[in-house]
């Protein structure tokens, strides 16, 4: 079974985030109307994710109304009810700004992209094909690794 695909209202961008970090492919269209998100879930076959209750009560099948108003629980919330295990090997795979993939990109082609420091000492890149981001695992990607663990991983019940 492949994994879901995420549609993420504008009041959840946090939890959009962390989907990402986790490898879930999630949009967050930006400014939309509630017909048009419901119609770019539907059409992309993706998992609506709302805090908005009449937009789910109306939505479809594929909607979960998100009751929490802090990340952690709602990622639970997300895997609870859709039985969701994130798998580690997909974290760090998609970009948390802008949900392209993320791509290996040589040492040599970093240079120029990142801090000098970075390109001396790192040999590591990704880049992503959405925005161009370049990412790197840095003094923050434990703590995050950590997180992702915790919220997708760690869960009781
Ligand atoms: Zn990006």
């Amino acid at each position: 079974m492949c994994s879901p695909c995420f549609c993420c209202d504008a009041m959840l961008g946090g939890l959009a985030r962390w989907l990402r970090l986790a490898g879930f492919d999630t949009t967050l269209p930006a400014s939309q109307s509630d017909r048009e998100l419901e119609q770019v879930a539907r059409a992309e076959r993706r998992w609506l994710l709302t805090r908005d209750r009449a937009l789910a009560a109306h939505a479809g099948p594929r909607v979960l109304c998100i009751q929490s108003l802090a990340v952690p629980e709602q990622v639970g919330e997300v895997c609870r009810r859709l039985r969701l295990r994130a798998d580690p090997a997909r974290f760090f795979t998609r970009c948390s700004r802008c949900n392209g993939r993320l791509a290996p990109l040589g040492r040599e082609d970093a240079q120029g992209l990142v801090p000098p420091y970075v390109g001396t000492h790192v040999s590591d890149f990704s880049r992503c094909e959405g925005c161009g981001q370049v990412y790197w695992p840095g003094s923050h990607h434990g703590r995050i690794r950590a997180r992702l663990v915790e919220y997708f991983l760690c869960e009781s019940g």
